[in-house]
């Protein structure tokens, strides 16, 4: 199957091969003639499947004809996170750069100043996250009675943050005609249910999920026999030692321990921010663009930021907590791996995950290979030198005691998939190895 079998136009496609896609996905395969057919579509792929190319380009095309009226945006795209709607509107104006169309993102955190201004123009595509949509509804900023296409995206995504009262008011809110796009990785009863009540006679579209991990990412776990925080971190300065990583994201279950985390390494001399729901908005944007440009190593990140971000080239996943629900593992460990280079994902455990770990060795259907921190160099020939910030007392003291603890592992010799770093992208973005996921079966 090429893009030019898909029926999109010209310009679209110079696009695309700009963009270096030399073949569609399965799910752009499956959804682009049926969108520009104009039939719904139920999109069940995750993230990484190529999804937002699945949507956003024929979208561009159909609305290719027409124009924008004030505050009448021609069809809204609707994401669970700040940092999704910002990369969908990337990708939108990467892909639709040979058409006249304008575009304007909707998130929190922005003024609503430059948002009205863009607005009362008239915007072909609107690109929001919930809240802020109905927060510039609610102010008059907008009528929905104008939008022909709709897109839901990360639907069960959009359900675990408590969003989907919004979603029913949005679909209540466009008109009945309406051509509607909905993605979810998964189908809980409640998505279902949405699904059976806005959508007409959808397509379904479904793409090989992720079941098990990406087989391009070497998993570890690092078991601990306490749940000592301090220790935890101690913990995962061993691995940075060991691993000398390009760039990780390091997952923690909860924001407080983002915080905490982030903060612990940076007195440790170690390049790491925070990224979380609490921070604002425009410090969220940098932190990310600065990982992105490689100016910071560690991303520190709670699920619900991280979700979704496509990253093509981090190293590391580390998961600093083992994630409560089985599914967040797979998402998590995602990040890594990613565009058919191979990644390393190292989580800690300690006695209080027992019951998330088993449920996802059951989900994997194998064990993960333990990680040994025995080889690790010793602290002092590793320590970061010193920052100028302060060190508190209770972290040196920790030292000592993490100097023995590795001795007591046994020496782990070459499982470590050491040669993971090494390998290069080539012309696609995907190079010979297209992800598992990617695959028909
Ligand atoms: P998404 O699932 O939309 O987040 O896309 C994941 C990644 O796949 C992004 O980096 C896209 O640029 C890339 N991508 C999308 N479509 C294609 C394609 N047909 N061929 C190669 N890469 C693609």
């Amino acid at each position: 199957m090429t893009f030019e079998e898909l029926g999109l136009s010209p310009n679209t496609l110079r696009a695309v091969a700009e963009s270096g896609y030399t073949e569609p996905t399965p799910i752009q395969a499956g959804a682009i003639p049926k969108v520009l057919q104009r039939q719904d579509v139920l999109g069940i792929a995750q993230t990484g499947t190529g999804k937002t190319a699945s949507f956003t380009l024929p979208m561009m095309d159909i609305l290719s004809q027409g124009r924008a009226k004030a505050r009448m945006p021609r069809s809204m795209i609707i994401e669970p996170t700040r940092e999704l709607a910002a990369q969908v509107a990337e990708n939108f104006e990467k892909y639709s750069k040979y058409h006249r169309l304008s575009m304007a993102l909707l998130i929190g955190g922005v003024s609503f100043g430059d948002q009205d201004k863009k607005l009362m123009q008239g915007v072909d595509v609107l690109i929001a996250t919930p809240g802020r949509l109905l927060d510039q509804y609610d102010r008059g900023k907008i009528l929905m009675s104008g939008v022909q296409l709709l897109v839901v995206d990360e639907a069960d995504r959009m359900l675990d943050m408590g969003f989907m009262p919004d979603i029913e008011r949005i679909f209540k809110m466009t008109p009945f005609t309406r051509q509607t796009l909905f993605f979810s990785a998964t189908m809980p009863a409640e998505i279902q249910r949405i699904v059976d009540t806005f959508l007409h006679q959808p397509a379904r579209v479904e793409v090989a999920r992720q079941a098990t991990a990406a087989k391009t990412v070497s998993q570890f776990l690092l078991s601990l026999p306490r749940n000592d925080p301090k220790a935890k971190r101690a913990a995962l300065r061993d691995i940075l030692v060991k691993e000398k990583l390009k760039n990780a994201i390091l997952f923690c279950n909860r924001k407080k321990d983002v915080d905490v985390v982030a903060k612990s390494l940076s007195r440790h001399g170690i390049n790491a921010a925070p990224i979380h729901g609490d921070l604002n908005q425009s410090i969220r944007t940098e932190t990310l663009a600065k990982f992105k440009a490689g100016d910071i190593r560690i991303l520190v990140a709670s699920d619900v930021a991280a979700r979704g971000l496509d990253i093509p080239d981090v190293s590391h996943v580390l998961n600093y907590d083992v994630p409560f629900h089985a599914e967040d593992y797979v998402h998590r460990i995602g990040r890594t791996g990613r565009a058919g280079k191979k990644g390393i994902s190292i989580t800690i455990s300690t006695p209080i995950d027992h019951k998330a770990l088993a449920a996802i060795v059951e989900m994997l259907g194998k064990e993960i290979p333990e990680y040994h921190l025995s080889d690790a160099p010793k602290p002092s020939a590793t320590k970061p030198v010193k920052s100028t910030e302060p060190k508190p007392k209770s972290e040196s003291g920790r030292k000592t005691r993490r100097t023995r603890a590795p001795k007591q592992e046994p020496v782990q010799q070459d499982t470590k998939p050491a040669k993971a770093k090494t390998q290069t992208a080539t012309g696609s973005p995907f190079g010979d190895h297209m992800p598992d996921f990617f695959s028909k079966d």
